[in-house]
C-alpha cells in the first residue's frame, strides 16, 4: 500500500488503538472513530504474556505498561483446599525477553491511547459516533456513522481500507455474516472485581485456584501501592458452572455478591482469605464464557476483521487481548509490504485466521488451566497428601506447554 492510502479504524479499543499505533510505525495514515462518547478507562483486570508484550515493546511502550501495571513474577496453581499444585515462573523469569505484566484493562487502553495521542494526534481520533454500515467500490471504502447519543446521521467517511476494531458486538461482522447464531455458551459464568487488599504471597503472583465444579478463582494484582497502606488492587474471577447464560454479552454488567460466593465461602487459606476479598470489592461485574465459532473469513475486498470482531473466545489464557495485539503487527506489515490492499488483507487474514481459530478452538476444550482439571479429577476433588502422587511435576509442565505453543507464547518459537 502506498503511503497516502488512508486507514480508517473503526473502534478505539486494545486492538484499534494497538493497530493505530502499528500503522502509524510503519509510515501509514490512519484515522479512529470510536462509539463511545470519551475514552474512559473501563473494565477490569486483563493479562499480558510475552507474545503481547514483545508486539508492544516493539511499539516502544514496555516502561509505560511497566509505570501501570504489575511485572508478574509467576502463575500459581491451587486446588480448592488451598494446596499449591504447581508454580510456572512467568515472563523473564521463565526465560522470555518480554515481561508479563497484569494490568488494569482501563489503564492499558490509557498507555495505548497516550501513545496515540503524542504520536498521531487527538485530530485523528472521533468519540461519540456509531458506525452502521461500511460500503465500497474498486478504489475505496466508505463507512457510514450516526451520532452515538443524538442517532443523528453523520457524515460518511471513506478511505483506502477499513478494519472492524468493534469488539464483540461488531456492525461489519453483522453485515457480512447476517445469518451467524448467538455466542456459543461453555457451560460457566463469570464474575470478576476488583478489591483494594494488601498483598499476597509475593504481590506479583497470578494465582488459579480450584477447578469450575463447584467454581475456580483467578486472582491477581494488577496495581500496586494504591494507598497510604501499602495495597493493592487486586483482580479476581469466579468461575461456575451453570445451566443457564447470564443474559447479556455486556462488559459494564454489575453483577452482585450472592450469586457466586456460596462455593467459595470457605475458601480461606494462610495464603488469601478468598471469600473476605470478594466481599470487599469496589465492582462486581458478570459476564457469560461464550464465544463464536471461528468464520471462514475476515477480508472482504478492502474492508476486514481484527481481535474480537474477528475472533471473539472465551476470554481466558489471557488470550482476547493479546491476540488482537498480534492482529494489528500482521496487518501494518501485510499493509506496508504489499501494494495492493485487497491483497494485503488477504495476506493478514491467510495468517491470522487459522492461528486464532486454533485458540478459538483450545480455550473450549483444553484451557490454559487445564492442569487444575486434571488434579481435579484424579483426587475426585479430595484434598492430596502429596502432589508428586497424584500428577508429576513434567506431567504438569507438559500440559501448560499444549497450551502456550497453540496461543503463540511458546519461549522457542517467540524468541525466532
Ligand atoms: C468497556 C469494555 C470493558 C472490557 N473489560 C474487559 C475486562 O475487564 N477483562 C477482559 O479480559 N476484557 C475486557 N474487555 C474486552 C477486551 O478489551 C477485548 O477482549 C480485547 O482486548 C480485544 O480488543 P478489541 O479491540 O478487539 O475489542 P474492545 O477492547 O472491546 O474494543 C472495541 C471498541 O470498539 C468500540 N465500538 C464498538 N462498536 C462500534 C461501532 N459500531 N462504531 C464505533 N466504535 C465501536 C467499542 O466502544 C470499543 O471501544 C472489555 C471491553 C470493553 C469494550
Amino acid at each position: 500500500m502506498t503511503q497516502n492510502n488512508e486507514v480508517l479504524i473503526i473502534g478505539a479499543g486494545i486492538g484499534g488503538l494497538t493497530l493505530a499505533l502499528r500503522l502509524h510505525q510503519a509510515g501509514i495514515a490512519c484515522r479512529v472513530f470510536e462509539a463511545a462518547p470519551e475514552i474512559k478507562p473501563l473494565g477490569v483486570g486483563i493479562n499480558l504474556l510475552p507474545h503481547a508484550t514483545k508486539e508492544l515493546t516493539e511499539l516502544g511502550l514496555q516502561d509505560a505498561l511497566a509505570r501501570v501495571a504489575i511485572t508478574t513474577s509467576e502463575i500459581a496453581y491451587y486446588n480448592r483446599f488451598g494446596q499449591l499444585i504447581y508454580r510456572d515462573p512467568a515472563g523473564r523469569n521463565a526465560g522470555y525477553q518480554w515481561p508479563m505484566f497484569s494490568i488494569h484493562r482501563g489503564d492499558l487502553q490509557m498507555v495505548l491511547l497516550d501513545a496515540f495521542l503524542a504520536r498521531i494526534g487527538g485530530d485523528r481520533l472521533t468519540t461519540a459516533v456509531r458506525c452502521v454500515a461500511v460500503e465500497q467500490d474498486e478504489n475505496t471504502a466508505t463507512a457510514h456513522f450516526e451520532h452515538t447519543q443524538t442517532r443523528q446521521k453523520l457524515p460518511a467517511q471513506s478511505a483506502s481500507v477499513i478494519v472492524s476494531c468493534e469488539g464483540i458486538h461488531s456492525i461489519v461482522r453483522k453485515q457480512f455474516f447476517p445469518n451467524e447464531g448467538p455466542p456459543r455458551y461453555s457451560g460457566l459464568n463469570m464474575w470478576r472485581g476488583v478489591t483494594r487488599w494488601k498483598p499476597f504471597l509475593d504481590g506479583k503472583t497470578f494465582v488459579r485456584v480450584g477447578w469450575h465444579k463447584p467454581a475456580k478463582v483467578l486472582i491477581y494484582p494488577i496495581r500496586d501501592n494504591i494507598d497510604e497502606e501499602g495495597r493493592q488492587l487486586i483482580n479476581w474471577v469466579c468461575d461456575i458452572e451453570q445451566q443457564t447464560p447470564i443474559e447479556q454479552r455486556d462488559w459494564n454488567r454489575q453483577g452482585r455478591i450472592e450469586d457466586f460466593i456460596g462455593p467459595i465461602s470457605d475458601w480461606t487459606f494462610d495464603w488469601l482469605d478468598i471469600p473476605a476479598m470478594c466481599r470487599a470489592a469496589d465492582q462486581i461485574l458478570e459476564y457469560p464464557m461464550v464465544d463464536q465459532d471461528p468464520l471462514p473469513r475476515w477480508s472482504f475486498g478492502r474492508v476486514t476483521l481484527l481481535g474480537d470482531a474477528a475472533h471473539p473466545m472465551q476470554p481466558r489464557g489471557a488470550n482476547g487481548g493479546a491476540q488482537a495485539i498480534l492482529d494489528c503487527g500482521a496487518l501494518a506489515k501485510y499493509l506496508a509490504q504489499i501494494a495492493d490492499p485487497i491483497a494485503a488483507l488477504k495476506a493478514y487474514q491467510d495468517e491470522r485466521l487459522p492461528a486464532t481459530t486454533q485458540v478459538v478452538l483450545t480455550n473450549r476444550s483444553n484451557p490454559p488451566d487445564a492442569i487444575l482439571q486434571e488434579v481435579w479429577k484424579r483426587t475426585g476433588d479430595k484434598p492430596f497428601r502429596n502432589i508428586d502422587d497424584v500428577i508429576s511435576q513434567a506431567e504438569l509442565a507438559g500440559l501448560l506447554k499444549r497450551y502456550q505453543r497453540i496461543a503463540g507464547f511458546d519461549r522457542e518459537k517467540l524468541e525466532v
